[in-house]
């Protein structure tokens, strides 16, 4: 791996969960209504069972939908560029 803006090979490279954005603002919009407050106890529940009963396999498919993403930081310069 090369700075391609001072070509060191002094290069950092780092990895980023993207993907996990649009479930944050739908949680903060829900916790403002008073149904929503059972809607989620509901919603914690059923979240408790199916992590229960969903087989390993699953589990881990449901990880890889979480994208990672790679940055590269350059040691030498600074310049940080996503890959
Ligand atoms: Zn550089």
């Amino acid at each position: 791996m090369r700075c391609p803006k001072c070509g060191s090979e002094n290069v950092n490279i780092s990895f980023e969960e993207t993907g996990s954005k649009t479930k944050k603002t739908g949680n903060s919009i829900a916790q403002k209504t008073g149904h929503s407050m059972v809607r989620g106890t509901a919603a914690l529940f059923t979240f408790g069972f199916s992590n229960l009963f969903i087989p390993k396999k699953l589990k881990g498919q449901e990880k890889t939908k979480s994208k990672l993403e790679k940055f590269c930081l350059c040691q030498n310069c600074g310049h940080s560029w996503k890959l």
